[in-house]
């Protein structure tokens, strides 16, 4: 069963029509059950993607304050190796990456053949917080769609598979977690009064985040909404898309690599006949 569709621009959504709160009727038990095994597939998947080498991951990361960007890699990722998996964060730009396009500190980050990269934020702020506090002009941020797009799809016609993920949470979801924060001293150091005020913005950024769904969902680069109120659900629903999205691959990287095998073996036959001959 595929908990999640993708969306891939041939249907304009909305974000107050999915709920936040969808769990698929299944309780966190279960669930959590079913993203064990799908971690461990994902971690062998890894590790063929990483030998064959013929296909780069990249997952992008993106939701408000507290949505669970850094809970996601916490779980998601922990059965892959850091051999070939890293996280590239997006803050707010140096001097020197805002003295360039918006598109050149993204670029030197995907990642290569055989590897994944998980952005933690993107491209995608560049058409989010830049909006929504007017950083550019509208004409500035508009014309970032389509170059999004173009950049993307340049990725994916050079072996990349992109996957990228909105966590979508519900406003009261998102208090709770902030008042949560106030009182688990563990969690202090995530304190800032700027989600606060961000938080006031909060219709500004579902407007921008609908947006850049609705533009730059392709069938080379999906998006897919995540229901994250329930962390077990998002994380159980990343799990999926990401196994269901490399499954497909397996077979032709065994086959690659049984080759690769062989055509070795040969060579390692062929030394110790000369050795043995001499
Ligand atoms: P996080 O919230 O991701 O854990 P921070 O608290 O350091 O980490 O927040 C990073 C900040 O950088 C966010 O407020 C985000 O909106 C901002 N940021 C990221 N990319 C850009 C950008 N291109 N322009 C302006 N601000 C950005």
């Amino acid at each position: 069963m595929t908990y999640l569709k993708p969306l891939d621009g041939t249907k304009k959504i909305q974000l107050h029509d999915i709920d936040p709160s969808y769990h698929a009727g299944l309780d966190k038990e279960e669930g959590e059950k079913r993203s064990a095994e799908l971690l461990a597939e994902l971690a062998e998947l890894q590790e063929l993607l990483y030998a064959a080498s013929t296909h780069a991951v990249l997952i992008v990361l993106q939701g408000i304050d507290t949505a669970g960007k850094d809970g996601t890699i916490r779980h998601v990722f922990s059965s892959v190796s850091p051999q070939s998996c890293r996280v590239a964060s997006f803050k707010v730009p140096t001097p020197e990456e805002a003295a360039h396009d918006f598109l050149w500190r993204i670029h030197k980050q995907t990642p290569a053949k055989g590897s994944m990269v998980i952005f933690n934020r993107s491209h995608y702020e560049d058409v989010l917080v830049v909006r929504v506090h007017k950083l550019v002009p509208e004409t500035v941020w508009r014309a970032r769609y389509e170059q999004i797009n173009a950049f993307e799809q340049l990725l994916a016609t050079n072996g990349t598979l992109i996957l990228k993920f909105l966590l979508h949470i519900s406003k009261e979801e998102q208090e709770q977690r902030l008042r949560e924060r106030e009182k688990d001293p563990t969690k202090a150091w995530k304190l800032s009064v700027a989600d606060w005020k961000e938080r006031e913005l909060w219709d500004d950024y579902q407007k921008a985040f609908e947006d850049a769904l609705n533009h730059c969902a392709t069938p080379f680069a999906p998006w897919y909404v995540v229901p994250s109120n329930h962390k077990w659900f998002r994380n159980l629903a990343i799990a999926e898309i990401l196994v269901e999205t490399l499954r497909p691959l397996r077979q032709e990287w065994l086959k690659q690599l049984e080759a690769r095998g062989k055509e070795e073996l040969a060579q390692i036959k062929a030394l110790r006949k000369d050795k043995d001959a001499s």
